[in-house]
């Protein structure tokens, strides 16, 4: 088997869970910024997060044979301090040359709330400014369908954002047809206590097919399972799935949409 962790928050995983991966056929990882579990107090705590994103975090994965790439924003769970987004936005710039960032994520919206959406709103002008992907966190449950309208209605409403190049994540049942049919990505995020179990994400790949679609672990510092995808890979291979199905699912899909960024390639 080999495949791609598309969304991994790895600087909460152990080097154990680096070896866990390489070991069950992962090749590459891509962490977005996201809220470190508490609130960081100045714009200088995410300037010490995009250097560990960019810099320290690809050195221990290389040690496990594994690339890593990241995407970079302030996350929504914060942007409700606009003082403090608009600083951070302010030095996404300095980082978007690195050679494993991939574009702006994991932007969105946490409870829908003006700030948040007006801090979603500059993220993507900075994405279309720089012509860069993006990737979409969505809410969690009775927020979600709310939120992920919310979310596409703003992409949609930005002329310059190309929706093969955004991916929306975590969707559920009632939320993935929405990006799909308006030409997004979809993301299912596997997680033993929310979100998504291996057997709803099949299910979902059953009912709507498997373009333009990704799993993923989600891995953080809350409870969540490093090897998530290549479980659900096991799982599909017990329901019958064909092995080329599953590689398209795991691993082609993910190569495709992260392509295009022009810097994410398997070496
Ligand atoms: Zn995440």
């Amino acid at each position: 088997m080999r495949y791609i962790e598309p969304h991994g928050h790895m600087v909460s995983r152990t080097t154990d869970d680096y070896l866990d991966m390489a070991t069950a056929g992962c090749t590459a990882i891509c962490e977005p910024a996201f809220w470190a579990g508490f609130d960081r107090s100045s714009v200088d705590g995410f300037r010490d997060y995009f250097l560990q994103l960019t810099e320290h975090e690809p050195k221990r994965a290389a040690k496990f044979g594994l690339q890593h790439f990241c995407w970079l924003c302030i996350n929504p769970k914060e942007s409700e301090d606009t003082q403090l987004a608009d600083d951070v936005l302010s030095i996404i710039p300095e980082f978007l040359n690195s050679p494993n960032v991939l574009g702006i994520g994991e932007i969105g919206l946490n409870k829908n709330s003006r700030n948040e959406i007006k801090v979603l709103e500059k993220h993507v002008d900075l994405a279309a400014r720089h012509n860069q992907m993006i990737l979409v966190h969505t809410p969690h449950l009775e927020d979600k369908l709310k939120g992920t309208k919310l979310i596409i209605d703003v992409l949609k409403n930005d002329k310059r954002i190309k929706p093969e190049r955004v991916i929306i994540d975590h969707v559920e049942e009632h939320t993935i047809a929405l990006p799909l049919e308006a030409g997004f990505w979809a993301g299912m995020t596997l997680y033993p206590e929310s979100k998504c179990t291996a057997a709803r994400a099949i299910d979902m790949l059953e009912m709507y097919g498997t373009d333009r679609i990704w799993m993923n672990s989600a891995c953080d510092w809350g409870v969540s399972v490093p090897l998530a995808v290549p479980r659900a890979a096991l799982e599909m291979r017990k329901r019958g799935h064909h092995a080329d199905l599953i590689d398209k699912v795991i691993y082609q899909n993910p190569l495709k949409f992260l392509e295009q960024s022009g810097k994410f390639r398997i070496a």
